[in-house]
């Protein structure tokens, strides 16, 4: 359910708007004091803000400019005075709409509606998920290159991790020392299979408590390694 912030010094305004918020299915806080509607507005479950502009303590302006320093969530801009809509307007403070006092709260819902659709499709598509490769407390993030153990992060050369997200992108999968070689360091490469050796030591050392009884990755003696799953 979305959380929608009243900033409104007149009571009976902001317990309309409410009802009629309330009755479209949304939770509703109200703030009367500019300077609360600021603290409350950067409370992380807040999703959408109706601003009065002339407030007690902090002024809708203030509150507006405060807000997009930190917060991209729709905000709706109230005034009884037309020049404070024309003024928030040429500031470009980054209002999203402005409403005229008097105005029909159903006319107001359908705006509180049409922004958070959007700010929904703006925050899902922000929201697009890394590719992962999670066991067993281990999480490989792929797109961003870094791996976890139970939720901390452990730091990899290039090397390493690479050769930690292939062994897991083929688990139970053996591999010989010289298949991931050429693999990981490329036909062309100049080096020694030993380097393998020397990163999966490496590697265990990081991610396995014991790493004389590994859990992630296994050595088969006499032929390689393979990524337990
Ligand atoms: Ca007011």
């Amino acid at each position: 359910m979305s959380k929608i912030l009243i900033v409104e010094d007149e009571e009976s305004i902001a317990e309309l708007e409410k009802d009629y918020l309330e009755l479209s299915g949304f939770d509703v806080v109200i703030e009367t004091d500019g300077s609360a509607g600021e603290e409350r507005a950067m409370a992380d479950d807040v999703d959408l803000v109706i601003l009065d502009v002339m407030l007690p303590g902090t002024d809708g302006f203030e509150i507006l400019k405060s807000i997009r320093r930190s917060r991209e969530i729709p905000v709706i801009m109230v005034s009884a005075k037309k020049d404070d809509i024309d003024k928030i307007r040429g500031l470009g403070l980054g209002a999203d709409d402005y409403v005229t006092k008097p105005f029909s709260p159903s006319e107001l819902i359908a705006r509180v509606k049409a922004h958070l659709t959007r700010y929904d499709r703006l925050r899902g598509a922000a929201a697009v998920r890394n590719d992962e490769i999670e066991i067993r407390g281990l999480k490989i993030d792929r797109t961003a290159r870094r791996v976890y153990l139970n939720g901390e992060e452990k730091f990899f050369t290039n090397k390493e991790f690479d050769l930690l997200a292939f062994l897991a992108e083929h688990p139970n999968r053996v591999y010989t020392k010289e298949e991931l070689f050429k693999n990981i360091w490329g036909l062309d490469s100049v080096g020694e299979i030993a380097t393998v050796t020397v990163h999966v030591k490496k590697i265990r050392e990081k991610i396995e408590d014991d790493s004389s009884r590994p859990r992630y990755i296994e050595t088969i003696w006499g032929v390689g390694y393979r990524f337990k799953i």
